[in-house]
């Protein structure tokens, strides 16, 4: 059991942190959402990978593509107005345990976010997976004054933020079953910026058809995008579900700030 510490009134903050695996994850899946909250409520917008998505290149060395990566997660951030943050884990590597839950909760209590994103606990692959229990676990933490009290991770959250989760990869559990949305917001407004979130990611362009078949990165999220605005009735549409856990807020704050459909 925790104790809930509100925000005095009037002092909400407004920062969103989402919080990925690797380092195009948050601009497919979730970017128009970020977009629409920097633009209609002033929202801080803050980005942050796992890893600097070592693995993703099949002409670069881990270093290499390392290095244009960071880049590119940069860049993409900038485009936005947000801020861009590596936390240095390895793809394929990401373990949840007391470093990595060190590092997140530190992230957590520099941005201080009231909104905090990641991926489905169920996913395609493990490195999201364990992000999404990663992130979830510092969340509970992140208030508590003696979690990890002697890593110099900063001041306790005032409380849990908003914890959310976005779509799985094609929607689906590693056995294939659907995972429907809890709620999806609207993005048909800022379809076109989110596109260009993503295309900042150049080195990740012609990756996925090498070893996914997949072409068409930027088309496969304009793609994804529409598939969820259809089932909401609008052009383009992201999906997420709210944790609901003990303790966690229990109100949908990114549902009411941008509108469900
Ligand atoms: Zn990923």
């Amino acid at each position: 059991m925790t104790e809930r510490h509100d925000f005095p009134a009037g002092e909400v903050p407004l920062r969103i942190l989402v919080l990925g695996a690797h380092p195009d994850d948050a601009e497919f899946l979730c970017a128009g959402t970020l977009i629409r909250l920097k633009q209609e409520h002033g929202w801080h917008v803050h980005i942050a990978s796992m890893t600097p998505g070592d693995c993703g290149s099949m002409e670069h060395g881990p270093e290499q593509i390392s290095r244009l990566r960071r880049a590119e997660g940069a860049k993409a951030a900038e485009l936005i107005g947000g801020r861009y943050h590596c936390l240095e884990e390895r793809d394929l590597l990401i373990v949840y345990g007391e470093p990595t839950l060190e590092k997140v909760t530190r992230l957590l209590r520099e941005t201080r976010p009231t909104i905090v994103l990641t991926h489905s606990p169920s996913d395609y692959m493990l490195d999201h997976e364990i992000t999404s229990t990663i992130v979830r676990g510092a969340v509970f933490g992140a208030p508590i004054p003696n979690f990890l009290r002697d890593k110099n991770v900063g001041a306790p959250l005032p409380q849990i933020p908003h914890l959310y989760y976005c779509d799985a990869i094609e929607g689906k559990d590693p056995l294939g079953r659907d995972i429907p949305p809890g709620f999806r917001i609207d993005v048909s407004g800022v379809i076109d910026t989110k596109a260009a979130t993503l295309a900042c990611h150049a080195s990740q362009r012609d990756w996925p058809l090498k070893h996914h078949g997949i072409d068409h990165y930027v088309q496969a999220l304009r793609d994804w995008s529409a598939k969820r605005g259809k089932e909401g009735g609008v052009a383009f549409a992201e999906g997420f579900r709210q944790h609901l856990g003990h303790s966690y807020p229990q109100d949908n704050l990114l549902g009411s700030l941008l509108g469900i459909v």
